[in-house]
């Protein structure tokens, strides 16, 4: 048998989750007749192994989406070979010139970020099936893009690879640094976008999720909009501390991450558990001991009193989480031993935001770090 630790992937929950932030930009469309002729996609943002919950899966969950959001091109290949036959946008472009022919082959839509990308494609062999691109700009972030004030000399280059079908349609992007907050960085941002999207025939992509749920009417800023949420999709916030003026958007989990008791320890008063002696009974208990470690990617800082479920009953975690097991208090779950179930976050658990508070991380990593060696069960 398996060591029992699994984790299972809603397919119906990332499907549920796409549909709500559809309809929180809807909202803001339908409010006003300015936004009827806007058009809005969605792009699912995946990047790699869909922040731990399996691209394959994912193709299946987000099947409404308009289009995928990656990083890596040969994940980008997995999908199209696996029935994708929507856009995929390479979010960091691609890094090579052996690298276009897939493009065009798979027909993947590009960020391009960098004069280095634009030199490569005006070294690329035209064959007929041109890529389309997203000129990325930094408005702030500082991490990808050009400066503003280079758009239409990027253009410029950009046309001219039109004209030779290396290139086909174009659109800009950006990332906000500040979305999750009420920050006037985030206005700053798209008011940079806002002079230079004409150039791109009004085809715009700004909001990840943070911005789709905050500023949703930056999602109609152009004529065609491609919003770019990633971690609402999974049932987790992008907002960690300034919560104020969030709409209540109901996600719901995707990844639920099980395991069973491998044992039972009844202590006295005054024993401690695990490395470190961190926690010292001042009391008799009852520990479990749960197949689920930091090598399973479970956070060993979470902290003492980490949330978790005990056959559906609340617990916390009490001690160090140590390699491939943590432990949980039982004292008052008598009927809890052997075999029982533990949920360490998801349907029936803690939220994996809460765990995640209170390990002092986001449930982005937590979700990420989530091991090759913990099985992923498609739920439907
Ligand atoms: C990760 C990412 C997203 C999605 O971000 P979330 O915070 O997960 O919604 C969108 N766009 C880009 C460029 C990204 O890198």
């Amino acid at each position: 048998m398996p060591r029992p630790i699994l984790a299972t992937i809603s397919t119906e929950a990332m499907a549920y989750n796409l549909a709500q932030v559809k309809s929180r930009i809807q909202q803001v469309q339908q409010s006003s007749l300015a936004y009827a002729h806007r058009q809005v996609m969605t792009i699912a943002v995946i990047k790699a192994n869909a922040y731990g919950h399996g691209t394959l899966n994912a193709i299946k969950g987000f099947a409404q989406a308009d289009a995928l959001g990656m990083i890596d091109l040969a994940d980008a290949v997995l999908c199209r070979e696996n029935g994708w036959d929507k856009p995929i946008l390479l979010l960091e472009g691609f890094f090579d010139a052996s690298d276009i022919p897939l493009l065009q082959h798979y027909q993947l839509t590009t960020a391009i970020h960098h004069d280095e990308q634009v030199a490569l494609l005006s070294e690329a062999k035209a064959v007929g099936k041109p890529i389309d691109v997203m000129v990325k700009f930094n408005t702030g972030m500082n991490r990808l893009g050009f400066h503003i004030s280079r758009a239409s000399h990027v253009l410029d280059q950009l046309h001219q690879l039109q004209k030779n079908n290396i290139v086909g349609r174009i659109g800009c992007m950006t990332h906000f640094a500040n979305a999750d907050l009420c920050h006037d960085a985030v206005d700053e941002s798209l008011a940079q976008m806002n002079r230079i999207k004409d150039l791109f025939g009004n085809r715009v992509s700004v909001c990840n999720s943070a911005a789709s749920l905050r500023y949703p009417e930056f999602a109609l800023v152009g004529t065609e909009n491609w919003i770019r949420p990633g971690i609402c999709l999974y049932g987790s916030t992008p907002f960690q501390t300034d919560k104020e003026g969030i709409p209540d958007v109901v996600f719901k989990p995707v990844m639920t991450l099980t395991a069973r008791v491998l044992a039972v320890q009844s202590i006295q008063k005054g024993a401690s558990i695990g490395y470190g002696s961190t926690f010292t009974a001042t009391e008799a208990m009852r520990i479990a001991v749960v197949a689920c470690g930091y090598a399973d990617g479970y956070p060993r800082s979470a902290k003492l009193g980490t949330p978790v479920t005990v056959d559906g009953i609340d617990s916390r975690i009490i001690g160090r989480v140590s390699m491939d097991m943590l432990t949980v208090d039982i004292t008052h779950i008598p009927n809890a031993g052997v075999h029982s179930k533990v949920v360490l976050w998801g349907e029936g658990g803690p939220s994996i935001d809460q765990v995640a508070d209170s390990a002092g991380r986001i449930g982005y990593e937590l979700m990420c770090n989530l091991a090759k060696r913990v099985p992923l069960q498609i739920v439907e």
